[in-house]
C-alpha cells in the first residue's frame, strides 16, 4: 500500500560568487548546495560541506577554476568563492 509521503517544494536562495579577479556574480543556493556559471560559462553545482565533515571544492571540468561553498553556522550555502589552484587545505 502507497504511504502518504510529503511532498516539498524546494527554497531556492540566491547568494554571492566572488571570482580571485574581485569580479562577482550570484548562484542560486539550496541548503548545503548551490550552483552557477563559472567565468568560463560552464555550469557548476558545489555544497559547502561533504559527509563526515569533510571539506570539499568543485573544479570546474571545462577550464580548471576552482570554488568553495561557504557555510553559515547551520550549515546552509552563503558564498561561493574561487580558490587558487591547485586546491590546498589552506585555500579553505
Ligand atoms: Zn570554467
Amino acid at each position: 500500500m502507497a504511504r502518504n509521503i510529503p511532498d516539498a517544494q524546494i527554497i531556492l536562495g540566491t547568494i554571492p560568487v566572488v571570482f580571485l579577479d574581485k569580479t562577482k556574480a550570484t548562484a542560486t543556493s539550496e541548503g548545503n548546495n548551490a550552483g552557477w556559471h563559472c567565468q568560463c560559462n560552464q555550469l557548476l553545482i558545489g555544497r559547502c560541506y561533504y559527509q563526515f565533515g569533510w571539506t570539499c571544492y568543485t573544479v570546474c571540468p571545462t577550464c580548471g577554476k576552482a570554488y568553495r561553498v561557504d557555510r553559515n553556522a547551520k550549515k546552509q550555502a552563503i558564498r561561493v568563492r574561487e580558490v587558487p589552484t591547485p586546491v590546498t587545505k589552506n585555500s579553505i
